[in-house]
């Protein structure tokens, strides 16, 4: 048995998969998603040979991502460092001051901006970002993008599994520089692979991508319309996950014309039903290796005014340079911000990703290897608090539940999962923030 591929294997068959796509993608057709709407995971269908074997083990991001030596890959000790941020040179409030951008985009249109500013600047020939597909308007699709309108066509969120670097041929062959869009796994994989000095990835010159706290089966959007009384998905024409002024809805548009729509703090209500088991291991909330990484700035200074807000952080040398000539140019707006500032904004991200993932892999009989100590700040309470949520999120994943939640009215379990979180954080406010 060759090993790389055993491990592969181990990787899929133990729920650490993170369905980044660079396995398919690097595997010439050997290695297919099977499924996308169910579990959505790679299977083998033709035993690669060793040498591909290795190269697929080499991109994998499911089990081996060495924090420390990506750090030095991407970065070289230059910057600032703080342990739940990674690497940084600037911390900001932003938005894009194109106002159609900024209403249309995720959260305040930075990504999108800068990937066009790239563009138009001549400094990248194409963006690989994503997409909705056109033929399965129910299922996102990576591309890439050559135009500002095919950018501006990618803008949003969309929190269902998103395989980018499934787009690895093509990558390849794209003919010009190229920005990256992923999300942290992905971005973990095209790193690894940058730096072992895989061809694919050698056209990738700038990272420009969102933080991820987690993210959903395509389950969620099936429950979605379940909880609406619409069965087929098949009949959704049009999807969206941030739809209209900031945080947005998720809206989901039918063929027949039905329009369902939730907040998008009550349609929240999915995330423990149809999270992916992975991205409970995962450490990186903001995206770390990336140039320049862009959140939501989640506080309620912001989110009272809508308008759309980022956290935003500039980490390399290259992403300090495009950020602040793209200031000058009055592309974008910038305001620093300080470091306790930008951790509070997203202290119970950063507590989930730094403490809770620490614990949680230190229980798991298989769990991913980061090179990254447990940390110190753990406390007893805060162990017993992992211990409640790991049953309740047991319960919340069974079937049966699942199916009792979609016989309900998805707005009022909407509000009452926003009431119920609000309860929560105050709850558990001291035992999260403790040393945090
Ligand atoms: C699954 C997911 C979870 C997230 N979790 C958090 C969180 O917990 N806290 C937080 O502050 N922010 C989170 N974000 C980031 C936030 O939703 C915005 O994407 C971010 O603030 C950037 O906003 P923007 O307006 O600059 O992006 P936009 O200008 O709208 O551009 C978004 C870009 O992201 C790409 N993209 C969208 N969805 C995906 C995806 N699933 N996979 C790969 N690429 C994608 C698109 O190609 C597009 O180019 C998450 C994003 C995603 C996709």
């Amino acid at each position: 048995m060759n090993q790389a591929l055993d491990n592969l294997r181990k990787v899929i068959d133990n729920g650490l998969c993170t369905r980044c796509g660079s396995c398919v993608g690097l595997s010439e057709g050997k290695i297919q998603f099977t499924d996308k709407t169910g579990k959505y995971l790679p299977l083998i269908r033709q035993k690669p040979d060793n040498e591909l074997a290795e190269k697929l083990w080499e991109s994998c991001s499911g089990k081996k991502v060495d924090f420390p030596a990506l750090e030095q890959f991407v970065f070289n000790d230059q910057g600032n460092y703080h342990q739940y941020l990674g690497t940084y040179r600037g911390l900001y409030i932003g938005f894009s001051r194109d106002n159609i951008i900024r209403r249309k985009a995720g959260s305040a249109g930075i990504i999108t901006t800068t990937l066009i500013w790239l563009l138009n600047k001549g400094l990248i020939k194409g963006a690989v970002v994503l997409g909705m597909s056109e033929t399965e308007p129910w299922m996102n699709k990576p591309y890439i993008a050559t135009t500002p309108d095919e950018i501006i066509n990618a803008a949003q969120s969309k929190y269902t599994i998103s395989s980018v670097n499934e787009l690895l041929p093509e990558i390849k062959n794209f003919k010009g520089d190229l920005a990256y869009v992923g999300l942290p796994c992905q971005v973990h994989s095209i790193r690894k692979m940058q730096a072992a000095g895989f061809p694919e990835v050698k056209n990738i010159k700038y990272i420009i991508a969102p933080f991820c706290g987690l993210n959903l089966h395509f389950s969620s959007v099936i429950s979605f319309l379940k909880a609406h009384g619409e069965k087929n998905y098949r009949e959704i024409k049009n999807i969206q996950y941030r739809h209209g002024e900031w945080p947005g809805n998720m809206r989901v548009e039918m063929k027949s014309g039905k329009i369902f729509q939730l907040p998008k703090f009550h349609a929240n209500y999915l995330i423990p039903f149809h999270m992916i088991k992975r991205c409970i291991y995962c450490i990186d909330a903001s995206n770390e290796f990336t140039d320049i990484s862009v959140g939501d700035a989640w506080a309620p200074v912001y989110e009272k005014r809508g308008e759309g807000f980022s956290f935003v952080i500039v980490r390399s040398e290259k992403g300090e340079k495009i950020a602040q000539q793209m200031v000058r140019d009055g592309e974008i707006d910038l305001q620093p911000i300080d470091i306790q500032q930008a951790i509070k904004m997203h202290s119970h991200m950063y507590d989930n990703k730094k403490r809770g993932a620490f614990i949680r892999m230190k229980r798991a009989r298989f769990a991913p290897y980061y090179n990254v100590s447990f940390p110190e700040n753990i406390s007893f309470n805060r162990k017993l608090f992992e211990t409640a949520l790991n049953l309740i999120n047991t319960i919340l994943r069974m079937k049966v539940v699942i199916r009792i939640f979609e016989l309900l009215p998805p707005r009022t379990i909407g509000i009452v999962f926003d009431r119920f979180k609000v309860f929560w954080k105050k709850l558990t406010y001291n035992v999260k923030r403790n040393k945090l």
